[in-house]
């Protein structure tokens, strides 16, 4: 990914900072690949705080996919009483129906296989990968999203932030990165009023204090008027020529004249992101 941002200085300050702020919550105890996956089907539409007591009763009662392949219909939607989307508990079961035929009762450790059990999805395998088997992918979902999007200053549905995210990914600890993302998701980048001023990401971050706010009269300030856009398509500026080539600045971009620039420039080149010479720039080595 041709991100001046690198997966080294991200992760350093991300993994620094968790201990520190980790929540801590039950689901977290999941002490093997099962655990893991029915936590994270029971979080998929359910607060997670709510349902750690449940998670841990369910996982009792049903401690292995063989265990809950034979379970009663009954006494399954009994026990998933108060987490709703009832489906979820039926698709789980029939998970658990497909690990035991097909993978000796064990649940499978690639995102492939674990997205063809029924009931789960891109999210939902990819969190079980990371976080049960070690293995670097990242779960996307709106929290991760969010984060991921506001600190490279792209759009949130930006199509090429599963890559973005993917390339960010601890190779070496992905279920704790995993975690510390949501973490600073769910206590500091939060969707309204980020924590920017506490944020371990802020030296990296391209929208930090920049997010657009709301207005008293609850009107959204238009995206291209803010620094965080110009400072986002500059970013993609220099990134869309190869390694090393230099990209004139313009007179205007959007909705900024040449000293908005010019000032967005200068922020840039202070933070290490990029380097100038006249009316030139390129990513900095
Ligand atoms: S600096 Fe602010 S916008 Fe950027 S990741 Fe941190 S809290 Fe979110």
């Amino acid at each position: 990914v041709a991100l001046p941002i690198t997966r080294r200085r991200f992760n350093a300050r991300l993994l620094r900072w968790h201990p520190g702020a980790r929540r801590s919550l039950l689901i977290r105890t999941a002490a093997n690949p099962w655990e893991v996956l029915v936590a994270e089907v029971m979080s998929q539409q359910t607060g997670i705080e709510r349902v750690g007591p449940m998670w841990r009763r369910f996982v009792d009662r049903w401690p292995t996919p063989a265990d809950l392949a034979v379970a009663g219909t009954h006494e399954l939607l009994a026990a998933w009483a108060g987490l709703g989307y009832n489906r979820r508990a039926l698709a789980l079961r029939e998970a658990a129906r497909v690990i035991v035929a097909d993978h000796t009762g064990r649940v499978p450790g690639t995102v492939e296989s674990l997205e063809a059990l029924p009931g789960i999805g891109p999210y939902t395998a990819r969190a079980v990968a990371a976080a049960g088997f070690g293995v670097p992918v990242a779960p996307l979902d709106v929290n991760m999203r969010r984060v991921v999007s506001r600190v490279f200053g792209v759009a949130a549905s930006d199509r090429g932030l599963q890559a973005t995210t993917d390339a960010l990914v601890s190779r070496t600890e992905p279920g704790r990165w995993f975690d510390a993302v949501m973490d600073l998701a769910a206590e500091t980048c939060l969707p309204r009023a980020p924590r920017c001023e506490t944020c371990p990401l802020a030296a990296l971050c391209l929208s930090r204090g920049g997010v657009a706010s709301v207005e008293p009269r609850g009107r959204a300030v238009p995206f291209p008027s803010t620094t965080r856009w110009l400072r986002g398509r500059l970013i993609a500026r220099v990134t869309a020529v190869p390694q090393g080539g230099w990209v004139s600045l313009p007179e205007r971009m959007g909705m900024h004249d040449g000293i908005a620039i010019d000032a967005a420039v200068h922020d840039l080149e202070r933070e290490g992101f990029i380097e100038r010479r006249d009316r030139e720039v390129r990513v900095r080595h």
